[in-house]
């Protein structure tokens, strides 16, 4: 059996197709056309403009799609569509190509969760999930760590952050630095030039906080301290060491995530960590996640970068996942949620 897959809730349009069998998911082809050049001339995403490149892009990315995996769209069995969250016209282009497939071809439909689905994409990669594991999502709009006892069924969202998402704060960190937009991956280069030789703060992991917020986030007392930092420098008449602030910068964040995620392992007896999300291709994190869970005993996945960013495959996990557990299809008029709560796997 086929399971398509399609993405739009941002700024990349994804078309995926993966095989369902009897080890498991096999992804056949992952095609993705990107916005992101578009969006780089505002210095962010304008939703109008966005939604204006999905809808050029749905159908010539759904036709190499087939035309890579030669298939034909007669042998698709069912089709997946991100529901939300994203923004509300993005994901109506991807629903409204998804119900016209899911009507033409008489196949059920399924409207997923984007932010489960990026932890679901790593069992294309890495195999069958365990039993139980965490997954720690992180991403422009996401920061929570998940507890999943079943991918298409049982997901129970541990924590969150408080404010920022970790991507939101190296983009905002990006600006603040005069770094192209997005910032992140300039922050992620630029830090492997530089030494963490500042000491920033890392939020939530006073006892107090530790207390009340043991599987929360919080990054944006971080961005502000980047920021008085930088400023006291520029007021001297200073020149800023911008690869010792990115290193910093970066090594805070990937210490916090990674030290309350393995905090997290060990309270819930989990001994797997799923990593994803489109901040999960941020190199400090990846590093520092290997060598700490090495230490830890736990066993850490994490997708090759081309399934941290957004993408279709990571869809066509997710709704394989769900038609094998046989999770009842969407209705056919299903609507999109821009802000689809974590427990809602499936619409
Ligand atoms: P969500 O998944 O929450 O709906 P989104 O889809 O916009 O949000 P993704 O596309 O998954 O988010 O991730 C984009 C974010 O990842 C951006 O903030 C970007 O700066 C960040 N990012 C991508 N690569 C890196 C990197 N190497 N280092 C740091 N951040 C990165
Ligand atoms: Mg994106
Ligand atoms: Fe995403």
């Amino acid at each position: 059996d086929l399971v398509l897959g399609i993405e739009t809730s941002c700024d990349e349009t994804g078309v995926a197709l993966v095989r369902v069998t009897d080890d498991g998911p096999q992804l056949l082809v992952d095609a993705v056309a990107s916005s992101v050049d578009e969006h780089a001339r505002f210095g962010g995403i304008i939703p109008e403009v966005a939604s204006r490149a999905h809808l050029e892009a749905i159908v010539p990315t759904l036709d190499r799609a087939l035309a890579q995996a030669d298939v034909d769209l007669g042998q698709v069995s069912a089709i997946a569509v991100t529901a939300g969250p994203g923004l509300v016209g993005p994901l109506t282009v991807g629903a409204a190509a998804a119900k016209a497939l899911a009507v033409g071809l008489g196949k059920p439909l399924y409207g997923v969760n984007h932010v489960i689905g990026h932890a679901a994409v790593d069992e294309l990669v890495h195999g069958a999930f365990p039993e139980r594991f965490l997954a720690l999502v992180v991403s422009g709009g996401h920061s929570s760590l998940l507890l999943v006892n079943d991918i298409a069924t049982d997901v129970v969202e541990l924590g969150q952050t408080l404010d920022d998402a970790a991507g939101e704060a190296f983009d905002k960190v990006g600006r603040l630095l005069g770094l192209p937009y997005p910032g992140g991956p300039h922050i992620d280069r630029l830090a492997r030039e530089g030494t963490a030789s500042i000491r920033f703060p890392r939020g939530l992991t006073a006892p107090k906080d530790q207390a009340a917020h043991a599987d929360d986030f919080s990054f944006s007392g971080l961005k502000t301290a980047v920021a008085r930092w930088v400023e006291a420098r520029q007021d001297a008449g200073e020149e800023i060491p911008l690869p010792d602030v990115a290193a910093s910068f970066a090594e805070a964040v990937a210490d916090v995530l990674t030290a309350k995620t393995i905090a997290a392992c060990r309270r819930h007896e989990v001994d797997t960590l799923v990593i994803g999300g489109g901040f999960s291709a941020n190199s400090q994190l990846r590093a520092m996640a290997e060598e700490r869970c090495a230490e830890a005993g736990i066993t850490v996945r994490i997708p090759p970068i081309k399934f941290c960013t957004d993408n279709g495959a990571m869809i066509a996990a997710l709704g394989s996942a769900a038609w094998r557990r046989g999770v009842a299809p969407s209705a056919l008029d299903l609507p999109v949620d821009s802000s689809m709560p974590l427990t809602r796997i499936t619409v």
